[in-house]
């Protein structure tokens, strides 16, 4: 005997790959204002605020929240730079710290900072189109368009793992990814704002 039902949006949705929208499901904006802080150049991002660009938006789909139930987002961050930092997300943390992600890149070339809270470890890992990054558990994770159009990807976790923004906002990323001779060059912030430094001497 079966019961067979139509499938609802709870069950299928669509989305557009192109511009990162989801039906049913506002996108969250953040421009440059909302963000200008997580930027190491700070007389670049002033001259930039005027224009206000958009930085990212991120649309959540969070309509599952049982146990056992997954949380999944799309995300687009815009190509460009503040000075030479290319546009990046304000990065988190999980509020469970044990709980992992993966993310899932669509178009594009970006990269990810990956910096595990307990041991301060760093990597940076490429997110590009039909690749997949792994974020470990404890892992504070920030996202990096490094390339000349939208980056557009997916990020799948647990929907307990809840985001903590204030954990990253009080300190910052140890690295940071910079434009030099026109490739990305990840460098420690203490060393980029060292440079800084002496150029705006
Ligand atoms: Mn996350």
């Amino acid at each position: 005997m079966t019961h067979l039902v139509e499938p609802t949006w709870r069950d299928v949705l669509q989305f557009a790959p192109t511009t990162a929208t989801i039906e049913r499901h506002a996108p969250t904006a953040r421009r440059l204002q909302d963000v200008h802080s997580i930027f190491a150049d700070q007389l670049a991002c002033q001259r930039l605020l005027a224009a206000n660009p958009l930085i990212y938006r991120v649309t959540q789909v969070e309509d599952h929240n049982g146990e056992g139930d997954i949380h999944y987002g799309l995300g687009i961050l815009m190509p460009g730079k503040v000075g030479r930092e290319y546009f990046m997300t304000k990065g988190h943390i999980h509020a469970w710290r044990p709980a992992a992600e993966v993310y899932i890149g669509l178009r594009g070339r970006g990269m990810m900072l990956l910096e595990d809270e307990r041991t301060g470890e760093c990597r940076a890992a490429p997110l590009v189109a039909n690749s997949t990054v792994y974020v470990p558990g404890y892992t504070a994770h920030r996202t990096i368009n490094v390339g000349d159009e939208p980056l557009v990807y997916w990020g799948v976790l647990s929907s307990a793992a809840g985001h903590d923004y204030g954990a990253v906002a009080e300190r910052n990323f140890r690295l940071v990814v910079v434009e030099k001779d026109g490739q990305p060059v990840v460098m420690a912030r203490t060393d980029f704002l060292a440079e800084l430094q002496g150029a705006h001497a």
